[in-house]
């Protein structure tokens, strides 16, 4: 855990440059043929390593392994969000996130894979020409996405590691559970998305993946807090996760959310949540059962709507002028060149959604798409807090299955894949905390999702240790 580590490493029993030095070559071997890792950044590990080392205030985080989601920039790093379009891009500047973590100590070492911009739940949908991330547990399956890099090299690592991760819809809930890691996805606002290629700005969140739930108050609560530059940023106090972590949990008034368990959800995955449900229960919860039928009949078709219109618009910035590879334009005319850049260097599910939110958007359907989708949006987040003065806490599986193998994935249709998220796409347009928790007792891993109100991450982590203890 994170916690003996910097001990160790503060104290001085454990060099920070051998260890990095041990971590970073364990990382490479592991990636050979899982390709969690896009891109190493070596130089700068050694160079954080070699300067904590020679401080005597090393921070609260001194010395721990983190990868970051390719989406997020790291300066001088190559940052792509797996798209082919931002090959080579190393951004002058760090994300906040980053910058957080790297005055705490943190040792970065690399970029973790994704779906390009996060469109995705399964990690398949990488930029041209990149790989595939293959399941900790079973390499003929997925890793889940989009941040299924995060999820796998979290899950295989091997000693203390810190993955950091990005959820718009469900990327960091889905490849936690179906990796077996704690996802933690905070409340909208919390973490700065300053830095971050956005997906759907009025989605993203910046989350943490970790192996231990302790290790993931730790470090969310390093990262959480306001921030000038992310004009979304909320101005609230710092909380002490781990601190809040180790409060009772039996006073926490749970629900399950019904709709979770229907005919969509595999009888494995029922099996595992029931299980759990019973242990929580044999401990002292008591837990009711509770129904969102809105959000479960409109969540689908609203947060692709919503998701789609948003990141139609983020993406038009990379036209292989300002942003994006480029090319020899002499002679071209724009529309010629820039219809160019994008064909190559987009992959097939960005283009389908650039169409599709541009339709959404579109005068003449607007009002029927975009602007109703809003208004559905605002019912949903009702439905939600309506349950929250009742209940601490919502849960229910994390995916409606358990990770799938590439060759079913490969007969999926685009629409078969969004419908799987369909337990995680209602916290994300609720802007609402969620985690997800491994609780399978099988070898492939399963996720229970836990839900609080806005800004109440600290009852969510106070469950989760509890989960963790009882597993
Ligand atoms: N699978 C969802 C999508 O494709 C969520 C992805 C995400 O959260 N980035 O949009």
């Amino acid at each position: 855990m994170i916690d003996n580590q910097v001990k160790e490493i503060t104290k001085g029993k454990v060099k920070c440059l051998d260890y990095t030095k041990n971590a970073i070559k364990r990382i490479k071997e592991i990636n050979k043929d899982n390709h969690y890792i896009t891109t190493m950044c070596e130089d700068l590990a050694i160079s954080q390593a070699k300067e904590i080392d020679s401080k005597t205030k090393k921070g609260k985080l001194a010395g721990t392994i983190f990868t970051i989601k390719d989406n997020i920039c790291v300066k001088d790093v190559e940052s792509t969000a797996n798209s082919k379009i931002l090959d080579g891009y190393k951004p002058i500047f760090d994300a906040t996130v980053v910058e957080k973590l790297k005055r705490e100590g943190a040792i970065i070492v690399g970029k973790d894979s994704c779906d390009a911009f996060g469109f995705g739940g399964f990690n398949v949908n990488v930029g041209v020409g990149k790989n595939i991330p293959k399941n900790p547990i079973d390499s003929s399956r997925t890793c889940g996405g989009s941040s299924g890099g995060s999820g796998g090299i979290t899950k295989k690592a091997d000693f203390v590691h810190v993955a950091i991760g990005e959820s718009t819809g469900g990327s960091i809930e889905c490849p936690s559970a179906f990796c077996g890691v704690v996802g933690f996805c905070p409340t909208y606002g919390l973490v700065s998305r300053w830095g971050l290629i956005s997906y759907a700005d009025s989605f993203d969140k910046i989350g943490v993946m970790t192996k231990t739930v302790e290790d993931n108050a730790r470090v969310m609560s390093v990262i959480a807090g306001h921030d000038n530059k992310d004009g979304t940023s909320l101005k609230v106090d710092k909380k002490d996760y781990v601190k809040s972590m180790k409060e009772d949990s039996k006073k926490l008034k749970i629900a399950i959310i019904k709709d979770g368990l229907s005919e969509g959800t595999s009888q494995e995955v029922k099996e595992s949540f029931n299980d759990m449900v019973e242990t929580l229960k044999k401990d002292g919860f008591e837990i009711d059962e509770i129904s969102l039928p809105l959000t479960f009949k409109y969540g689908i078709a609203t947060y692709y709507i919503l998701a789609t219109s948003e990141s139609s618009t983020n993406l038009s910035r990379f036209s292989g002028l300002r942003y994006g590879v480029e090319e020899n334009k002499k002679g071209k005319y724009f529309d010629d060149y820039f219809s160019e850049i994008r064909s190559k260097n987009f992959n097939t599910e960005s283009k389908r959604r650039i169409m599709l939110g541009t339709f959404t958007r579109m005068a003449g359907f607007r009002d029927a798409y975009y602007i109703k989708a809003t208004k559905a949006r605002t019912k949903i987040i009702e439905e939600y807090k309506n349950q929250f003065e009742k209940y601490d806490l919502l849960i229910s599986p994390t995916m409606p299955i358990v990770p799938p193998k590439f060759s079913d994935i490969k007969k999926m249709s685009a629409l078969e894949a969004y419908t799987m998220d369909i337990l995680t796409v209602g916290p994300n347009l609720a802007g609402i905390p969620h985690a997800s928790m491994p609780i399978h007792k099988g070898d492939l891993p399963i996720g229970m999702m836990v839900m609080a109100d806005h800004l109440q991450e600290d009852k969510i982590y106070r469950l989760l240790k509890r989960i963790e203890e009882l597993r």
